[in-house]
């Protein structure tokens, strides 16, 4: 294998990595769907691009595709900018001058770091493809890498095709002054003094259109689609919650784009609870709570993202729950995520659990297959990427967990396919991804427990969370509730809920019950290991 890919997670922070030196064969587009890219970028940018590309090819269409931006090579990332190398002066002007916006745009929508994209000449090198030389004499044919400076991927030449975006603007005085060129301002809650700074970015790609909806988050969906188009507040808040990576985030986030494009005068904030209670807590520090408060005063829509995290502490929760009232008095609308309803949110004052659950309460269930497999088509799509069915089958299969994952192992299959510029197959995605297909495979879920044992008892599924407590229905639950403790990463109240809402005391003793029954019964514990390796699969 020629090419190693620098990073393994598929989600870990990816720097500039190290150049590779010496083997690696230059990624020359040799055909039709790999992004090319410079030996020395690193998997998750050559995904990015991998994606930018195939979004651009998907919105001119095939023939200006290819005849103009087929041949840009991804040449590096550093310090806020992208630069893309083409064979030629002409193109480059060209690009610069007709689709160095979109590109732009694209960029900062994959990632938030781009704050531009540089167009530079690039001769080719060994068999550059879509070089028709024009100008440029092409390269020597054994050219290491670079074509100019030797230490890095620094051009020779760079045409800044449109005006730097600053990095960002900190500090007190940095108003929404960040304001990010045409078209794309969008990206930010520029504009509206001080909400640029108190409101995080919104990321382009969450959007409804992209959000593929099945029956595990179709009440949340349409709750949301609801929130976002209703002329007035139809439920007051809107509280969304469900597991980690299965679309919260994603539906607060198109919330705030649909309302933004329907009204556009509307104050949105939008903010993770988290840097509320940053924000605030600064604004204790600084004896400036009045010019905080102040800022929620005039919002239309506040959305807070993971309000779990402001259980336990009190000032904070007190600010949050004071702001939420008045707001809610004022018939503005509230939206809140979280990864549990309003009741089990824990060390949250009742009064505030009771009062985030009068309005509607939506939550997002655990993926199905289906939904996993629709997931996967709609971005292998948006990706501009044919993905064997058989693969995609495999990947609904075995990614189980939530969507975020199944996203992290589609961009890696398609990185390491576009790296390595081979198709991708049922061999080398069980290859790219072991340790991710290893870690799911050690998981179950506790549905698959309870479904596994009442099989195996001979009971209904229903009857792990009745209320019966006789023997015959009481025993198989306490060893469904053991194994979920031993299977799973589950805390003992979880587990307790899922099994009808019983308390974290039950499960304990269940756990306790059962490995009594273990040591002193030998049919009992040969039936529990079966158990366990048929779900451990
Ligand atoms: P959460 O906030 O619930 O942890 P996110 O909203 O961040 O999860 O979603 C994780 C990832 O999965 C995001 O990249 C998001 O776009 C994607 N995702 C989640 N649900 C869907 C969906 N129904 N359709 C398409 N993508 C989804
Ligand atoms: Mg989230």
């Amino acid at each position: 294998m020629s090419v190693p890919m620098p990073g393994h997670e598929d989600d870990g922070d990816v720097e500039q990595s190290a150049r590779q030196t010496g083997g690696a064969p230059p990624m020359s587009s040799g055909e039709g769907d790999t992004a090319p890219v410079d030996p020395g970028v690193d998997a998750r940018l050559a995904q990015h691009w991998a994606r930018v590309r195939g979004r651009l090819r998907s919105e001119i269409g095939e023939s200006a595709f290819r005849s103009w931006l087929k041949p840009l090579t991804l040449v590096a990332h550093r310090d806020g900018v992208v630069r893309l190398g083409v064979p030629t002066r002409f193109m480059r002007d060209w690009i610069s001058g007709n689709y160095a916006d979109r590109l732009r745009a694209l960029w900062k929508a994959e990632s938030a770091d781009v704050a531009n994209v540089e167009i530079i000449v690039q001769p080719p090198k060994r068999n550059g493809e879509g070089a028709r030389p024009h100008t440029a004499a092409p390269a020597p044919a054994a050219a290491p890498t670079e074509p100019a400076t030797p230490d890095a991927a620094e051009p020779a030449e760079s045409p800044a095709p449109a005006p730097t975006v600053p990095a960002a603007a900190s500090g007190s005085g940095a108003e929404a002054g960040s304001a990010v060129s045409g078209s794309d301002s969008g990206l930010y809650e520029a504009g509206t003094g001080g909400f640029a700074e108190l409101s995080a970015p919104l990321d382009a790609r969450f959007t409804f259109e992209n959000f593929v909806v099945g029956k595990p988050n179709e009440l949340a969906y349409a709750a949301a689609r609801r929130v976002a188009e209703a002329a007035t507040v139809p439920f007051n808040p809107l509280f969304l919650y469900g597991g980690v990576g299965l679309g919260k985030t994603h539906l607060m986030h198109a919330i705030a784009w649909h309302i933004r494009r329907r009204a556009p005068h509307k104050k949105i904030i939008y903010l993770s609870a988290e840097k509320f209670m940053y924000q605030f807590v600064r604004a204790l520090r600084t004896k400036n709570t009045m010019a905080f408060k102040e800022q929620f005063r005039t919002v239309d829509v506040l959305m807070i993202d993971d309000v779990q995290f402001i259980g336990g502490r009190e000032a904070t929760q007190e600010e949050f729950f004071h702001t939420f009232n008045t707001l809610v008095d004022q018939n503005r609308q509230v939206i809140i995520s979280a990864d549990k309803s309003p009741s089990d949110l824990e060390g949250v004052e009742d009064r505030m659990k009771s009062r985030l659950g009068w309005g509607l309460v939506a939550d997002i269930h655990p993926t199905t297959y289906e939904l996993r497999l629709s997931i996967l088509q709609a971005k292998a799509d948006e990706m501009g990427v044919a993905i064997p069915a058989k693969v995609m089958e495999f990947l609904a299969h075995k990614i189980t967990a939530n969507i975020r994952e199944l996203e992290g192992a589609l961009n890696r299959i398609v990185a390491h396919a576009t790296l390595v510029g081979r198709e991708v197959t049922l061999e080398s995605t069980q290859e790219v991804l072991h340790d991710i297909l290893r870690a799911n495979d050690r998981r179950v879920s506790i549905d698959e427990i309870q479904k596994k044992v009442a099989q195996h008892y001979n009971v209904r599924v229903s009857d792990m969370s009745s209320a019966r407590r006789s023997r015959a229905i009481a025993r198989p639950r306490q060893v469904a509730m053991y194994l979920c403790k031993q299977l799973t990463s589950r805390s003992l109240p979880e587990i307790g809920r899922k099994f009808g809402g019983r308390d974290h005391t039950t499960v304990m003793h269940a756990v306790r019950k059962v490995d009594e029954l273990r040591t002193k019964d030998g049919q009992f514990a040969e039936d529990l290991d079966m158990l366990r390796r048929t779900l451990e699969g």
